[in-house]
């Protein structure tokens, strides 16, 4: 089996700054991780592999300092990593981005070989749109099913999924090539070893970068050119008040007092108070 694995390298943060003037991202400054919704993704692929032969290779668009977060594919033990880089493709929006992934598979596809599976994370802690996996599936026009936890192949060489819903468990049959998306926190991502870190710096071919040279898209439909999504005003997250107050109570007798004190000292405090106790009593 052939398996592609996209991931993000994502702020090591949640609070993602946006440029007022342009509207994109600003990524400087910010230290970056793999999405840590990727790595289940990651540890389904290499299972698969695993269990049925053949190779993984994770894929990344994204400027060239992520490359250290495919690295930490390959010391996971994927078998070869793609970055995919190019100043055209800056600025993008999920269908510039999803067009740009759909050609990459494309070409490893005609060049590397048959890919019989795409695997991507539920989505990114950046921006969250869970649309990249279901845009590449459209452009690529190839069947897609999301929120998987478990995959095997059938004997008739279809590809079976388990995938979670709120309430249910469900099971699901795909003729390949398909894309899934892996619920995330579904699986447990296996560590990087050392010798998949010796196995890189023995053969650091392993890594290849793709830029705009090897793809040959027309830029007209990439990067910030390429995106019909802009973002359109951001506003920054009003500050809510605090009374910072710090009392070292004796007991916990002294400790409900003093609350209770704070509590009834504040008029909206005091009134949600009093009716809570009206409603509910024992919760109050
Ligand atoms: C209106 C708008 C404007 C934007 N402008 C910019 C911008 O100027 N600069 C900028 O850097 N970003 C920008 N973005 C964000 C950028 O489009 C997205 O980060 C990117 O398309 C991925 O979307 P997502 O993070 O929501 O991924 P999701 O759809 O949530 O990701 C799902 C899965 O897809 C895979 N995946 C996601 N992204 C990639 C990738 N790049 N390579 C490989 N696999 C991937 C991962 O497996 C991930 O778990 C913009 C987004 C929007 C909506």
């Amino acid at each position: 089996m052939r398996i592609v694995v996209g991931i993000k390298w994502v702020p090591g943060t949640q609070s993602v700054r946006i440029d007022p003037k342009t509207g994109t991202l600003i990524r400087e400054g910010v230290p970056s991780i793999v999405n840590p919704h990727d790595l289940p993704a990651a540890e389904l692929a290499l299972r698969l592999r695993d269990k049925y032969g053949g190779e993984v290779i994770a894929i990344s668009m994204a400027p060239p300092p992520a490359a250290k977060g495919l690295e930490y594919l390959v010391g996971m033990g994927v078998d070869r990593a793609i970055l995919i880089t190019d100043r055209a493709y800056a600025g993008a929006d999920t269908l510039a981005t999803s067009y740009v992934l759909a050609n990459a598979i494309k070409k490893i596809d005609k060049e590397i070989g048959k890919v019989d599976l795409v695997v991507f994370g539920q989505e990114t802690t950046d921006s969250s749109t869970a649309h990249i996996a279901a845009q590449t599936a459209s452009w690529l026009e190839w069947p897609y099913i999301y929120y998987v936890r478990n995959a095997w192949l059938t004997e008739d060489g279809k590809l079976r999924v388990e995938r979670i819903l709120e309430e249910a468990i469900e099971e699901w049959e795909v003729d390949l090539p398909a894309i899934i998306n892996v619920a995330m926190k579904s699986l447990k991502p296996r560590p990087v070893t050392l010798i998949n870190k010796i196995r890189f710096k023995a053969n650091p071919s392993i890594m290849m970068t793709w830029t705009n040279n090897d793809l040959k898209l027309d830029p007209r439909c990439t990067g910030l050119k390429g995106s019909p999504t802009f973002v359109a005003k951001t506003v920054d997250v009003p500050e809510v008040p605090r009374k910072k107050q710090v009392y070292v109570p004796k007991n916990g007798e002294d400790a409900a007092k003093w609350i209770l004190k704070s509590l009834l000292s504040d008029e909206k405090a005091s009134k949600a108070l009093i009716k809570a106790l009206k409603e509910g009593g024992d919760a109050a």
